[in-house]
């Protein structure tokens, strides 16, 4: 598990968490949990380096599919530019039969960059941290299990904050009661 405050770095190498889901069989692999398994195997490569996985955990669907969810949340260390792994990630997704067309629809794979230790980056194509990680316990959760004091580096609020505000109930505003 990793610790530090702020994860500047994985010896040399930045590091990257990765968001992984899945929602539908694949002929080869098997079921999403099975196809999360296969994606992290083929993430692994020369120039990114695995360095810790959440467990996989089931979540409910969002958006029109009705399928649940396998998600799980991977740190991985590599010199890649943001752009540079947001290719190599949709790449993966193409060889895992990642059909290009409706959000959230069933999918066999989705790998999203949740966070970089490089800090904040925006470009047309990338947008670093991942716009929804604040909102998202399927991302938070599994997140919370491997960097809880990483830090957004926008908020500064750590993975740990992050994830208690969207579980904790909103406090209730007594002033507008009567008694
Ligand atoms: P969401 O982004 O809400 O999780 P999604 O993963 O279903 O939705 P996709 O269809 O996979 O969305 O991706 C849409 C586009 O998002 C991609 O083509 C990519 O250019 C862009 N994108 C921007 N920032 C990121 C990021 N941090 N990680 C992955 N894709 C990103
Ligand atoms: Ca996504
Ligand atoms: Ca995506």
């Amino acid at each position: 598990m990793m610790t530090s405050a702020t994860p500047a770095c994985h010896g040399p190498l930045p590091l990257y968490a990765i968001g992984l889901g899945s929602n539908r069989r694949h002929a080869r692999h098997g079921d999403p949990r099975q196809v999360l398994l296969a994606a992290l195997d083929a993430l692994e490569a020369a120039d990114v380096e695995p360095v810790d996985v959440s467990p996989i955990i089931a979540s409910d669907p969002i958006g029109p599919s009705r399928r649940r969810y396998a998600n799980a949340v991977a740190l991985v260390a590599s010199p890649l530019s943001p752009p540079e792994m947001l290719e190599r990630l949709q790449a993966i997704e193409a060889e895992f039969g990642r059909r290009s067309g409706q959000r959230w629809s069933a999918r066999t794979l989705d790998l999203d960059i949740l966070l970089w230790s490089g800090g904040a980056w925006s470009d047309p194509d990338v947008t670093i941290p991942h716009p929804a990680l604040a909102e998202r316990a399927f991302v938070l959760g599994p997140l919370r299990m491997i960097a809880p004091e990483w830090r957004h580096p926008l908020t500064r609020r750590s993975i740990r904050q992050l994830a208690a505000r969207l579980i904790r109930p909103k406090p209730v505003d007594r002033s507008a009661e009567a008694h």
